[in-house]
């Protein structure tokens, strides 16, 4: 067996241990007699793999008692207009603050429902920075306020939780969830999809604040009725039962680590030895502010565009995989997730290096 190191943005790499285990229980999930994708999500085996799955993710997570955890799908490109829906709760508008490409999408779909409010945005500076906290325009009749914690593609991410007041943070954490403690209660809801820190694509976790759910539109779809995913246990229909599973085995292999405390440290290391090393040269560039950039996706860009070609040449050749950036920034982004090893970062490295030695 031959696996890559593997840097793509998502879906993204996974721990071997958990994809080992999968394998072992592929065909007969512990004497069930059957795989976890021929279960009935109704049968008990199933219930039990869902309901221990939410129970390890409160346990890792740090989650109140008073905040529900549901496993949706649609990924987290449907909370951008299931959120509004939900929790718009007949106010005219939520405040959106901007640091990168997804939060401008989430924005835009809440545009259709009532007003997207941008309390601030680091656009005009390409997005290469968190706006600081003094200059948002915030409402304080804003049904809440949305940021984006970590922005994939422009590598952005809040080192610190804002504080907004009376008004529900809510956040996307797609690609840094459970990839560092953070306080919950200071947020309204949280959501991200699976496939990047967590597991397979196919579900999309939502922690939200209870009070804040079972006023949702009128037009809400049933089946994207929070209060109503909650009520069922997130089973209203039939929910991404191999994701869900898979999500689970993600959450145990966390506590195993160490819990999120040691999987955010060996997370800073993995990010410092890289900026560390492009700070200490003028070949790669990253172009964002220290103090916001982000821990899991690290875009970098050589001198010359005309030379991505052949670096990602080489690096396909060094088993490194996943390095092209997104259209939107070009050059390179390596993806950091908690499922990819020091070893690898470390490999990464040696290879710009030598890159660097031999084409610099
Ligand atoms: C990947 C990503 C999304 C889109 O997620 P889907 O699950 O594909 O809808 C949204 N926001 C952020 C920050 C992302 O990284």
């Amino acid at each position: 067996m031959k696996r890559i190191i593997n840097f793509s943005a998502g879906p993204a790499t996974l721990p071997l241990t958990v994809l080992q285990q999968v394998q072992e229980e592929l065909l007969d999930w512990r004497g069930s007699g059957m795989s976890v994708m021929e279960m009935s999500h109704r049968d008990k085996e199933f219930m039990s793999i869902a309901a221990e799955a939410e129970k390890d993710l409160r346990e890792v997570a740090g989650i109140p008692a008073n905040y529900k955890v549901l496993f949706m799908q649609g990924g987290a490109t449907a909370q951008f207009s299931l959120i509004p829906l939900n929790l718009l709760r007949g106010k005219a508008g939520a405040d959106y603050v901007l640091t990168g490409d997804w939060g401008k999408k989430a924005a835009k779909e809440c545009g259709k429902y009532g007003k997207a409010n941008v309390a601030a945005s680091s656009e005009s500076e390409k997005f290469t920075k968190v706006p600081d906290r003094a200059s948002w325009k915030l409402d304080p009749d804003a049904a809440y306020v949305h940021i984006t914690t970590n922005e994939t593609i422009h590598g952005v991410q809040f080192q610190d939780t804002p504080d907004t007041g009376g008004v529900p943070l809510v956040a996307d954490m797609s690609s840094d969830i459970l990839s560092r403690p953070i306080d919950i209660s200071k947020f309204g809801l949280i959501y991200g999809g699976a496939q990047k820190n967590i597991g397979p694509a196919g579900v999309t976790i939502v922690i939200v604040r209870d009070d804040l759910i079972g006023q949702a539109a009128a037009m809400t779809p049933g089946v994207f009725d929070y209060k109503a995913v909650a009520d069922n246990e997130s089973m209203l229909n039939t929910p991404a039962c191999f994701s869900w599973y898979v999500s689970g085995l993600v959450f145990k292999w966390i506590k195993n680590e160490g819990g999120l405390a040691a999987i955010g440290a060996r997370n800073q290391r993995k990010s410092s030895l890289l900026y560390d090393y492009i700070d200490a040269q003028d070949f790669y560039k990253n172009p964002v502010a220290k103090k916001d950039r982000s821990w899991m996706n690290v875009p970098f860009t050589l001198p010359n565009p005309e030379l991505d070609a052949e670096f990602l040449k080489g690096a396909k050749a060094a088993s490194l995989s996943g390095l092209k950036g997104h259209r939107a920034v070009g050059g390179m982004r390596a993806s950091l997730y908690n499922a990819m090893t020091e070893a690898g970062v470390a490999t990464l490295v040696d290879y710009m290096k030598e890159f660097v030695r031999t084409r610099g």
